[in-house]
């Protein structure tokens, strides 16, 4: 699909270009904060698997870059945003970047070390599989992105605190619905209009965070690794039919963002300029610096120049510093 007729059958994808959003997704975070009004009173937030870095952007111009501005906050705190992902990602003001895996232990401990004993007001991960396309796979290694969130929420997120996590919608929701109603007194799932009717995702919109007493965060990590073990103990087994029955929760999904608002499934014609001459098509903003894709471009692009050692070509995969 070219970039013109991408800008005319993806309206989000134009509006993320023109208004300097690196990436569509951006209009789902600001959607939900329509809904949710989630940013209120923010002043430490993390953006889990936030590459390129759209909804740190959101972030960067919802609480940072007003507190900036605002002249009583000049010599006062400013708020904190601290960013992950696997993959590099070109700098944001405001926003702390650590390239690493969320599910690594390891990188939940950097997260904490930034917030120096402080706890955070506002989680949100948009982490994403790179998908298969089978429904099963993809819903479990998403809902492992999910539980690493949680774990990392379970250590930094102060009582009373926001998560939003995308989801998958597929037979195990209930199953997720119940586990994080466990740790939020509220729960929604929501479905922002710039996300595709035709896709599964969703977010979980978890507001008041307030843990078992007596819970242990230390625990899901222990979770984390026996999921997917085989000697890992089975509880977390929903075939086993005890959401049967009383048990079984039927989830509403809660549409947000503007409803009179753009269908992130129809086209729109392209606007002309006021002087009537054809729309011209930006650039993305900020195309992902170290893509995992980068080095099959760079191998086909090798083939196409005729390039038989490939081998001796000195491209590699990126790095990650964790
Ligand atoms: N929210 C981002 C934005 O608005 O620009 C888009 C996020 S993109 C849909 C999903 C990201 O999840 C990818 O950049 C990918 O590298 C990241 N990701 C997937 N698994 C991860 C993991 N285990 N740890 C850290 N990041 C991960």
């Amino acid at each position: 699909m070219g970039k013109a007729s991408r800008d005319k059958r993806d309206i989000y994808y134009r509006k993320a270009k023109e208004e300097g959003w690196r990436a569509r997704s951006a209009f789902k975070l600001l959607q939900i904060d329509e809904e949710f009004n989630i940013f209120e009173g923010v002043k430490r937030a993390v953006d889990l698997c936030a590459a390129p870095g759209s909804w740190s952007q959101v972030l960067s111009r919802k609480l940072y870059q007003p507190a900036k501005l605002s002249a009583e906050q000049r010599d006062g705190d400013l708020p904190l945003i601290v960013a992950i992902d696997l993959q590099p990602m070109a700098p944001i003001e405001g926003v702390i970047q650590v390239q690493g895996d969320i599910t690594n232990a390891r990188t939940a401990e950097v997260v904490i070390r930034h917030f120096d004993g402080c706890k955070a007001d506002l989680v949100v991960c948009d982490g994403a599989p790179d998908v298969t396309g089978l429904h099963d796979m993809d819903e479990f290694v998403q809902s492992q992105l999910i539980l690493a969130g949680l774990t990392i929420v379970s250590h930094i997120l102060k009582t009373g605190g926001k998560f939003i996590a995308k989801i998958f919608r597929g037979k195990d929701t209930t199953l997720l619905y119940c586990q994080l109603k466990l740790f939020f007194s509220m729960v929604t799932f929501a479905k922002p209009k710039s996300s595709r009717n035709s896709s599964i995702e969703a977010f979980a919109v978890c507001e008041n965070y307030s843990p078992p007493e007596g819970f242990n965060p230390k625990a899901l990590y222990h979770l984390l690794e026996k999921v997917g073990s085989p000697s890992g103990d089975n509880d977390l087994d929903c075939s086993s039919g005890w959401l049967e029955g009383p048990n079984k929760v039927y989830i509403p999904f809660l549409a947000c963002g503007d409803l009179n608002g753009f269908d992130s499934d129809r086209s729109y014609p392209l606007p002309s300029n006021a002087e009537g001459s054809a729309y011209q098509s930006l650039d993305p903003v900020q195309p992902p610096i170290a893509p995992p894709y980068k080095r099959a471009l760079e191998l086909k692009k090798a083939l196409n120049q005729g390039i038989q050692d490939i081998e001796s070509l000195s491209i590699g995969p990126s790095s990650s510093s964790l």
